[in-house]
């Protein structure tokens, strides 16, 4: 059984998203969706947390600041691609958690030693249009079989590094300042 609960399925391509549902509908797990489409400014933040350290925030959400003004930031974030090179980027990719528990309710559970996440690699394996995360170390992440080949990601990329190494140039790419 696959839970979208509030991710939203704009923006996935229709093949994926068939292929993906259909996978997944017929688990006997449970398998809530965290996250599809991912926008370039969100990439870019969560590359920026993943190299540098996760922004520390007020309740306001805004980024707390040392005496120097600087922006204080706590442990890296998980691994993530840079704006561009991420097959979330292109509505290509979903991240999803194992239920761990018949309780009600979404127990999250990421131990990926238990019979729900070999299925789950197993059966994307087998999968002709699917690809998992699994090989660079992100078991949650399902992507589409050499996405590459469908989208312009070489330009996307490019036109996004120049942006980020050119901030002043650029407003609201994501990055805090
Ligand atoms: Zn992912």
């Amino acid at each position: 059984m696959i839970q979208w609960r509030k991710v939203s399925k704009n923006n996935l391509d229709a093949q994926f998203l068939f292929d993906v549902s259909e996978l997944l509908t017929q688990s006997k797990y449970t398998w809530y969706v965290t996250e599809a489409y991912r926008t370039i400014e969100r990439s870019n933040r969560l590359w920026d947390e993943y190299k540098h350290g996760v922004v520390l925030r007020d309740a306001n959400n805004t980024p707390l600041r040392d005496a120097d003004g600087n922006i204080r930031r706590g442990k890296k974030g998980a691994r993530a691609a840079i704006g561009g090179l991420s097959a979330h980027n292109y509505g290509r990719a979903i991240d999803v958690v194992l239920d761990g528990s018949d309780d009600p309710g979404l127990q999250m559970n990421w131990n990926t030693k238990l019979p729900g996440w070999l299925w789950l690699k197993q059966a994307i394996w087998k999968h002709p249009r699917l690809h998992s995360g699994w090989s660079f170390g992100d078991w949650p992440h399902i992507e589409q079989y050499k996405w590459k080949d469908y989208v312009p990601w070489r330009k996307t990329y490019e036109d996004n590094l120049y942006a980020v190494q050119h901030p002043t140039l650029f407003i609201g790419i994501g990055l805090p300042a």
